[in-house]
C-alpha cells in the first residue's frame, strides 16, 4: 500500500485523507491542531452563538472512522527534492511516497496588527472577540471597527466575506440586546469597492444593507497602522475604535516559504490543474496553500479546497493505475457562499457565466447553520454526502 502524508488537518487535508483512504492508500495527517476547525461556521463565535468546540471536530474521531493516522506536530520546513519534512518535535520525517501540502495560508502582518483580532486567524482570536464584545456590552456603549485588507500580489488571498458576516452579526447581536443605538459600527477596507469580487449586484445589495442598518463605511483609504484605540489611514485620518476586527489578506504559508517548492510572488505553491506541484511527481498542494489560476475574481474558498482534495485522491489513484482520466480544479473555480447576516443570509454565486445574489431573510441563517451540521455528520459518514460535496 502506497503511503501518503498530508501536511495540514484543515478543510482540504481532512477531505483528502478521507478520499485517499477510500482509495486504499495508507494515510498520515500531520497537523498542529488536534481538531479540524470549521472556519465557515466560526463566524458565530464572536456573538456567542457558537463555542470553539461547536465549530471543531477532533481529528482522532475522523482518523478512527476512516482509518488514517494523525501526528500532532508543527511543520517547520519542507525539502521536496530529498523527500523530507522537518517537524518541530519529531524532527526529520520522510515516511511517505506522496506528500500533500494542505497547510492553509499565513497572513500579512500590517503594522500594529497585535491591536486587532481576526475571525480568520487562530481559533482563540474568535473566542477573544466574544470576550471583548461582552465587555463592551457590559459597559453599554462603544465603537467597533470591522474590516479587511488586500494582498496586491494575489487577489485570490483576500478574504472579505467573513468581515461582512461579522459586521452584520454584531449589528444583529446589539439589536437583540437593545444596545444598537449606543454603538458605532464602522466597516473599513482599502479598496474602493470591497466585495466587488462577488459581482456588481452583491456590492449594491451590501451597500444598501449597510445604509439600512446604520453601519458607516470607510472605503478606499489605505491603512497605515493599527493602534490600541483605532485605525490610522495613510491620508492621516483616524478611525477611533474600542474593538477592531481586521482580516489581513493571506500570504504563502511560512513552512512553504522555508521549502524548495516553486512559489508564486505571494508565496503560494505553484500547481497544475491536477494539483500536482510544478516539477515534482510525488508532491501535491491543495486548498489555501496553493497558487490558484483563474479570473481576477478567483477566491480561495472551502468548497474549492474540497474539490481539489477529492481530485487529488482521484488523480493519485489514477496515476498509480496508469490511467489518464485526471480531474482538474480550474473548471470549479467560482464563488459560492451563503453569507450570514445574523437573522438571514445572502446566497452568492459567481462563475464565468453568471453572478447571482439572492437574499434569504431568516431561512438563509438556518440554511448556513444546517450546513455546519451537515459538514460534521457527512465527514463521519453518518449522512450521505450531497452530490459534488
Ligand atoms: C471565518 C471564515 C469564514 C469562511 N467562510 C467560508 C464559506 O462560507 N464558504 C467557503 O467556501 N469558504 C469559506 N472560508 C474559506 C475556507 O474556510 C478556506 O478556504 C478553507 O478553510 C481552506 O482549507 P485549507 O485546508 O486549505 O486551510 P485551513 O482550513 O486553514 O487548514 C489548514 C490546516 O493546516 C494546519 N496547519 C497550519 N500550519 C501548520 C503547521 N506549520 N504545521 C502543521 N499544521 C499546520 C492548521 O492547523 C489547519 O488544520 C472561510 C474562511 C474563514 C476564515
Amino acid at each position: 500500500m502506497k503511503k501518503v502524508t498530508i501536511l495540514g488537518g484543515g478543510i482540504a487535508g481532512v477531505e483528502a485523507a478521507i478520499h485517499l483512504r477510500k482509495k486504499n492508500f495508507e494515510v498520515t495527517v500531520v497537523s498542529n491542531r488536534d481538531y479540524v476547525y470549521i472556519y465557515p461556521i466560526s463566524i458565530w463565535v464572536p456573538t456567542g452563538e457558537k463555542t470553539l468546540p461547536d465549530v471543531s471536530v477532533p481529528l482522532a474521531k475522523l482518523a478512527w472512522k476512516h482509518g488514517f493516522k494523525v501526528i500532532v506536530d508543527e511543520v517547520v520546513s519542507i525539502r521536496a527534492v530529498e523527500g523530507s519534512v522537518v517537524l518541530k518535535t519529531l524532527g526529520e520525517y520522510r515516511d511517505f511516497d506522496y506528500l500533500v501540502i494542505a497547510l492553509g495560508a499565513s497572513k500579512l502582518k500590517p503594522q500594529g496588527a497585535e491591536h486587532t483580532l481576526s475571525i480568520c486567524g487562530e481559533p482563540r482570536e474568535a473566542a477573544m472577540l466574544h470576550e471583548r464584545l461582552e465587555t463592551l456590552v457590559r459597559r453599554g456603549q462603544g465603537k467597533i471597527a470591522i474590516g479587511f485588507g488586500g494582498n496586491p500580489q494575489d487577489q485570490s488571498a483576500v478574504r472579505g466575506g467573513p468581515a461582512f458576516e461579522v459586521a452584520f452579526n454584531i449589528d444583529h447581536f446589539l439589536r437583540r440586546r437593545g444596545l444598537r443605538k449606543t454603538f458605532d459600527l464602522v466597516f473599513f477596507a482599502p479598496m474602493e469597492s470591497p466585495g466587488a469580487r462577488m459581482g456588481k449586484k452583491a456590492v449594491e445589495k451590501m451597500g444598501r444593507m449597510f445604509q439600512s442598518l446604520g453601519i458607516s463605511t470607510r472605503f478606499g483609504r489605505k491603512i497605515a497602522r493599527f493602534e490600541p484605540d483605532g485605525v490610522v489611514f495613510e491620508d492621516g485620518s483616524v478611525l477611533a475604535s474600542d474593538l477592531t476586527m481586521f482580516i489581513p489578506a493571506g500570504a504563502g504559508h511560512k513552512a512553504c516559504l522555508d521549502s524548495d517548492l516553486p512559489l508564486s510572488a505571494a508565496g503560494f505553491v505553484e500547481i497544475d490543474d491536477y494539483c500536482q506541484v510544478t516539477g515534482f511527481d510525488h508532491v501535491y498542494a491543495i486548498g489555501d496553500s496553493a497558487a490558484l489560476k483563474g479570473p481576477e475574481w478567483t477566491a480561495k474558498q472551502g468548497h474549492l479546497a474540497e474539490v481539489m482534495a477529492r481530485n487529488l485522491a482521484h488523480n493519485i489513484a489514477t496515476r498509480e493505475e496508469g490511467g489518464q482520466d485526471l480531474h482538474g480544479y480550474a473548471e470549479h473555480v467560482g464563488i459560492l457562499c451563503v453569507m450570514d447576516s445574523g437573522n438571514g443570509a445572502a446566497y452568492v454565486e459567481r462563475d464565468a457565466r453568471r453572478e447571482k445574489i439572492i437574499l434569504m431573510p431568516f431561512f438563509g441563517h438556518w440554511l448556513k447553520k444546517s450546513w455546519g451540521v451537515y459538514y460534521k455528520l457527512s465527514k463521519m459518514d453518518k449522512i450521505p454526502r450531497l452530490p459534488g460535496m
